[in-house]
This record gives structure tokens, sequence and C-alpha cells, in this order.
């Protein structure tokens, strides 16, 4: 259960047939990406038709989607949008998402997914004396506009912009009759194609296919890693695509998205996360089987992965059930986001409750998708043994994070990892395990199927290049 992982954003754009309003689309393919930001949300809309286009603003507020969106409408059949958890910038309306950037006498509007780890060399560059937001969306659209302001082809000022960017990024910019898609060189978050079934020319772009499924949309393909891609109208749905990747990196993709970030349901990079959290269960299993009655989840996170572990230990003919064990409120908003812990703790007793007949008297395989600071999962298994659990063994479906995340993905201080200086054994004593083990970095490869994987907050090791390795330090 990640009590001070806090993600990134989700985005979402498309392209819709002239004469149609794509605001209901935007506004449900936001709502399915509520679980990556749930602090602000956007969007913003442009009439586009083979008379030409015609930008019709933005609106955006404080909150989850239905509360930031109420009684909001914009025009247009095409635009995009954006649902915010601060990264970097303070949680505030000025750092809401999408944002507008003028120059050359037009308005583009850009919102952005990710983390930039170069945003003070960039701002010095610019030299703006002011900068109206603290939100890394702004520093990427002012270099865009600096070098378009040189009078260059939009797209080739946004590759400029790409050579000087370094870190996480996924963007969404409406510009003019395009909506245009960026996904940094490594590929840090993810980015999936949609295409509407039904209306054919229609095109959508969304941090996850859940957003896409909400719409009806199917899924194309990812945005791959140092691509740009448009979907323009010009007599009808055009779509165009170029990749840039000068600094040449290495596909990096965050294992925490599958881990934990995205939602189940998503397909991204091409893989099911639903199947892919499935399989850590099963190796999570295979590698730290122990003689139990029961297996439950910390739910939401950690119900897949107890499933595969289940379906495990069925498949060999161990004398184990899978039972839900904690019952969640889920009226209660997701304990992590709460700005102090105070009332996190607080929000936990009646969040989680334990079901005594499944508990009473059992020995409980408990399985959580990660462990941070480790005070959730203490206070879970003081409740399990206040319940009645003989044993209660913890079994993680993430190696052990050591180190803070650069690239978009909130953590608290490294110093506040549980793992950071311990070793397994003496975290188990310290939360109160009967046995405690993580699934091992191999087998969370071979769970995601790739070896092109971020997990620097594993090892300490940036999967960036070594220039760029320099601006992080
Ligand atoms: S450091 Fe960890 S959380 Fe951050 S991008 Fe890499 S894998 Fe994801």
């Amino acid at each position: 259960m990640n009590e001070n992982l806090k993600e990134a954003c989700g985005i979402f754009g498309i392209a819709g047939k002239e004469n149609t309003n794509i605001y209901s689309k935007i506004y449900y393919g936001l709502f399915a990406l509520q679980h990556r930001g749930q602090e602000s949300a956007g969007i913003a809309g442009a009439m586009v038709n083979a008379n030409g286009f015609k930008q019709k603003g933005i609106v955006k507020d404080m909150g989850i989607v239905p509360e930031a969106l109420r009684n909001k409408f914009v025009e247009g059949n095409f635009g995009i949008g954006h649902v915010r958890y601060s990264t970097t910038g303070s949680s505030s309306i000025e750092n809401s998402q999408p944002i507008q950037i003028k120059c050359n006498d037009e308005i583009f509007a850009i919102a952005h997914n990710g983390n930039i780890v170069n945003t003070a060399e960039i701002k010095q560059k610019l030299r703006v004396a002011t900068f109206l937001t603290t939100s890394d969306s702004e520093v990427i659209a002012n270099l865009i506009a600096h070098h378009y302001v040189s009078g260059k082809n939009f797209l080739e000022c946004l590759k400029q912009a790409m050579k000087e960017i370094v870190g996480s990024y996924c963007l969404v910019i409406l510009y003019q009759n395009k909506i245009i898609a960026v996904r940094d060189p490594n590929g840090f978050r993810p980015l999936v194609i949609g295409k509407n079934e039904d209306e054919e020319g229609e095109i959508c772009v969304a941090s996850e296919t859940c957003a896409l499924d909400a719409i009806g949309f199917s899924y194309m393909r990812d945005v791959e890693p140092g691509e740009i891609f448009v979907a323009e109208y010009a007599k009808g749905m055009k779509i165009s695509s170029s990749t840039y990747s000068v600094l040449k990196d290495k596909i990096s993709y965050c294992m925490f998205e599958y881990v934990y970030f995205a939602r189940a349901d998503s397909v991204i990079n091409n893989a099911s996360v639903y199947q892919v959290r499935k399989e850590m269960g099963k190796i999570l299993a295979s590698e730290s089987y122990v003689d139990a009655d029961i297996v439950i989840p910390v739910p939401d996170s950690g119900i897949t992965a107890a499933i595969g572990y289940a379906e495990w230990c069925i498949e060999h003919s161990k004398r184990i059930c899978y039972s839900e064990g904690l019952m969640k409120n889920r009226y209660v908003g997701r304990t992590f986001i709460l700005p102090n812990q105070a009332d996190r703790e607080k929000e936990l007793c009646t969040k989680l409750n334990p079901i005594k007949t499944e508990i009473d008297g059992k020995r409980i395989v408990l399985i959580d998708d990660s462990i941070v600071r480790g005070t959730t999962i203490k206070r879970l298994i003081k409740i399990l043994r206040d319940k009645g659990a003989k044993e209660v063994h913890i079994r993680v479906s993430c190696p052990p994070i050591k180190f803070t995340c650069k690239f978009g993905i909130d953590m608290q201080t490294a110093k506040e990892f549980i793992a950071r200086d311990k070793s397994i054994d003496e975290i188990a004593a310290l939360i109160g395990a009967d046995s405690l083990q993580y699934i091992s970095r191999d087998g969370l490869v071979k769970a995601i199927g790739t070896e092109n994987l971020c997990y620097a907050c594993l090892t300490g090791i940036s999967p960036v290049t070594e220039k760029q390795t320099k601006l992080i330090e």
C-alpha cells in the first residue's frame, strides 16, 4: 500500500469529426484517468474544420473531475485535457492544466505528465522575467515558444525542445488544426493512441487505455518513446508521426506503472497491466511460497497479485484459499493523496475493515504491491492479529524501494524508506510479520516481459545517459 507514493498526472487529447463536440469524450476520458491525479482537472478546446481553426478557450478548476468541471463547458471538435497530481509545483489553480501560451500571435495549449529534471537550466536560458506557475508544463511550453519565435516550423521547434528537455514527459498539445502527442525518448510514462471504430476519422491519445475504453475507442498502439504523433484536420483526418531520439536513450518504462500506478484494466506498452500483476503474484508465490491457510490482498492495489499468488498455489496443489480478509470502504479516497500523515492514519482505520470470520485462527499470507515506509503494513498486521490471525506472512510484488524517483513520481525522502538501510529480516521484525519476502528484480522483469525498464528507485542507477545524469546531479 503506497502510503507515500503519489502519481504523476493523466493526459488526454482528441481530434474529433467536423461539427461535433468532443467535450463529453474528454470529460469521461479524464474521469477514467482520475487515479493519476485528483488535485485539479481541465479541458482546452478548438473548433477545427475545412475553413480553419479557432481556439475556444480552457476550463479548469481544483478537485476531481466532477468537481473541477461541474457546470463548465468548452466548445470544439478538437481538445486536450489533464488531471493533475503535483509532482513539482504547488497544488494551486495557477498550476492546473492545460495551460495556454501565446507566441507569434498564435496560441497553443499544452498538458504534461512527468517531471523535468533540468528546469532551472532551461529557465535560465529562456530569460522569461516571470513564470506564472511553478509547474514544468509552463517551462516546456515557453521553451517551445522560444524556438517558435525564431520562425521555424512548429514541429521542428518541438523537436528542438525535446533535445533540450531532460526527464520524463508525455505531452498533448492543441495547436492550430492539430492534436500533437509527444513521449520522451526513454518512454518513462505511458501514452496510447486510440480510434473510434464507429466514427471513422476520430483519433485520441491518453495516458492509459482505460480512457479509450471509457469513450468506446479501440487501442491502436502506444506512442513510441521519442515519437511525435500528430492527428490533424486537412479536408478530413490525417495522421502522421515522426520519431525523434537524438539522445539515443535506452527505453526505460517506469516499472511502477505496472506495479501500482496504471489501472489494472489498462494496456500499456502493449502489455495488459492485469496480466502483468497476476504474473507478479505467481512469480512471488514460486519464489517465496509459505505454508498458510488463506492468501488475502491489501485492497485494492494488492488484489491482482494475490489472485496470481492463489492461482499458483492451486496449480501446485497447495491447500491455500483466496479470501478478501480486509474489506475496503470504497467511499473513502486513496489515503496517500491526503496531505499529511496524521490524516492518512486516521483514514486507514475507516478504510480497511478486517473480516473476523475469515481471519480468526488462520495463518495468513497478506499480499501488498509495495512497502514504502512500512507504517501502513505494520498497522494492518496488528489489525489482523487483533482479529485472531495465528500467523501473518507478508509477500510484496515489488522489490524493496530504496531511492527517490526523479522522473515524475513524488516520494518521501529516501531516509524514510524502510528498506533504505535495513535487511529484510530487520524489516519483518519492525513491522511485526512472521515472515517477509519481496519479488526478486529478475522476477519483476519476467512478469513485465521486457528488460526495457526504469528501476532507479530500486537500484539508484538512473537510466538516462551520462550527460543527462550530470544534469540530474
Ligand atoms: S525511479 Fe521508480 S518510480 Fe521513478 S520512473 Fe523509475 S521506476 Fe518509476
